[in-house]
């Protein structure tokens, strides 16, 4: 969703409060696109604090299908939003990404929710992400969800982590 700063940057003070609704259903991520479980509008608030400066400070929850780390079964994660950002609308586009180090969410006078929320996500994205405590895994030899059955391959000292770089190596060479 679109939110149109013409009017909250006409009067220093002003306060606004929206509540905005995301129009994306999965978010684009470095390894790939995760599906939204679940979202809910943003509560936002913006405020004028004088000399073309905004305070943006939004809340919102949004549940995400992410693979597990050792599984890569699709575990429902959820990513809670809290931000709070300052941004100077004195400055033209160029100098605001340098300035916010990140991908810019306004554009001219609209504050564009879904890629504000999505730079966000980045920022609570878990460290990892488990189906369970104790997932055992994929086998490093023939892939088997260990969870699921057991196989006969010899046990092997293959950090499991690299079973999933290699798969993610061969994700890139298909494309
Ligand atoms: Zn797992
Ligand atoms: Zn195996």
């Amino acid at each position: 969703m679109q939110v149109d700063l013409h009017d909250i940057l006409k009067i220093d003070g002003k306060k606004m409060q929206v509540n905005a609704e995301l129009e994306m259903d999965q978010f684009h991520g470095t390894f790939g696109d995760y599906p939204i479980v679940r979202k809910s509008p943003v509560s936002l608030e913006i405020v004028n604090k004088g000399d073309r400066n905004l305070q943006i400070k939004g809340s919102s929850e949004v549940v995400l299908a992410i693979p597990c780390d050792r599984c890569l079964e699709e575990v429902d994660t959820r990513i809670p939003l809290d931000f709070e950002k300052e941004v100077d609308m004195k400055l033209d586009e160029e100098e605001r990404v340098q300035a916010l180090d990140e991908q810019y969410f306004i554009e001219g006078y609209n504050l564009d929710v879904d890629k504000l929320v999505c730079s966000e996500m980045l920022v609570s994205w878990p460290s990892k992400v488990l189906c369970k405590e104790n997932c055992k895994g994929l086998c490093n030899t023939c892939g088997t969800n260990l969870n699921l059955k057991t196989c006969d391959c010899e046990p092997t000292d293959l950090d499991p982590r690299m079973a999933q770089i290699q798969e993610i190596f061969n994700k890139f060479k298909e494309v």
